[in-house]
């Protein structure tokens, strides 16, 4: 099979596109062929390396998937040979405390697809049954593979977690990403009032056609100001940060006492300045996640299935060109999912 994989970390250049052994299913695995895989920043993070990341070389890129079911393993039960599918990301051992209690996500042994295992930038990948989820005919891969993470880590953060309710106001800030568009989508569907901060009118105004409320254009305006005096020197009930250094202080400001702020990244830096007077005086809660459980996977896969959350698509690539589609990635010069297509 066709891979995308690397040897060494370093920059776009060392993602090469080479042969591979294609993998065969052991017992509850089942093998399938990738239509369509997403992009996503961890992949580039992964790709440059950080600091006590170890990958078993060369390693498959690649996190989001959707494909057809090619072979399965001993064991298998409820997917068939040619059935297509969805692809949950985050792999548990089905058997710790952590899984048997449904938070899967919380596992001991917990594993990513694309960043501690081989990933979905392949022509083929073998997956435990449990990770696929059968799509609907009306559902294209290429919409499966582009919500699969970002919903999942959205639903997460926002819902199971951050406990959004309906007429609550929820402050996106940053539009672009893939997460946070679909943290728009789902804040409007949950029916909060939704604010978009971003430094781009062409991003905010495509945060608008996704369910935004109120666009900021923090390039002219102090953004953390402006929501204290819409929100009637209130506040906002939840801040979704995933910008992290640059906009971290603001974001503290710009919740209202006993307001939540939620993080599931740091596009812009991981060490933040936290001034503690605002987080006690203001009865704060940081709540952080990433990714999310196999419940949340298939709740808010439901509702993409359903039409009621419509991955934004920005550009496809083919499987060979992944270096260009990084590249557009690492230029910040998109919106929504960058897509490979196999
Ligand atoms: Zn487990």
């Amino acid at each position: 099979m066709k891979a995308i994989v690397l040897y060494k970390h370093g920059g776009p250049e060392v993602l090469q596109y080479v042969d591979r052994d294609t993998p065969q299913p052991g017992p509850g695995e089942v093998l399938v062929e990738i239509k369509a895989a997403a992009l996503n920043r961890l992949d580039i993070w992964v790709r440059d390396g950080w600091p006590g990341i170890e990958l078993e070389y060369p390693h498959i890129l690649g996190a989001d998937g959707a494909g057809v079911v090619m072979k399965i393993g001993i064991g298998v039960s409820g997917l068939q040979v040619g059935d297509r599918v969805a692809i949950n990301p985050n792999i548990s051992c089905g058997r710790c405390l952590h899984c048997a209690a449904g938070r899967d996500n919380l596992c001991d042994s917990w594993r990513l697809l694309g960043e501690s295992m081989p990933g979905t930038f392949a022509q083929h990948i073998v997956l435990p049954e449990r990770n696929l989820l059968v799509l609907p005919d009306v559902v294209s891969f290429e919409m499966a593979a582009a919500a699969s993470l970002v919903y999942l880590t959205a639903w997460h953060s926002l819902i199971t977690r951050g406990g959004l309710r309906a007429g609550e106001s929820v402050v996106v800030v940053g539009a672009g990403g893939g997460v946070n568009s679909a943290c728009i989508q789902i804040a409007h569907l949950s029916g909060a009032k939704v604010y978009v901060v971003s430094d781009e009118a062409r991003k905010l105004a495509k945060a608008e056609a996704l369910g935004a409320d109120v666009l900021i254009d923090r390039s002219k305006e102090d953004w953390s100001h402006s929501i204290f005096n819409l929100t009637e020197r209130r506040g906002a009930d939840v801040v979704v940060d995933n910008v992290g250094a640059a906009t971290f202080f603001r974001s503290i400001r710009a919740a209202r006492k006993g307001g939540r702020i939620l993080t599931v990244g740091n596009t812009s830096g991981p060490k933040l300045e936290i001034d503690n007077r605002y987080l006690f005086g203001k009865h704060l809660t940081i709540i952080g996640s990433t990714m999310g459980s196999h419940t949340d996977f298939v709740d808010v896969m439901t509702l993409v299935f359903e039409g009621m959350l419509t991955p934004v698509i920005d550009s496809e690539f083919p499987l060979s060109e992944a270096r260009a589609a990084q590249c557009k990635m690492a230029s910040g010069d998109f919106f929504g999912k960058i897509l490979l297509i196999t």
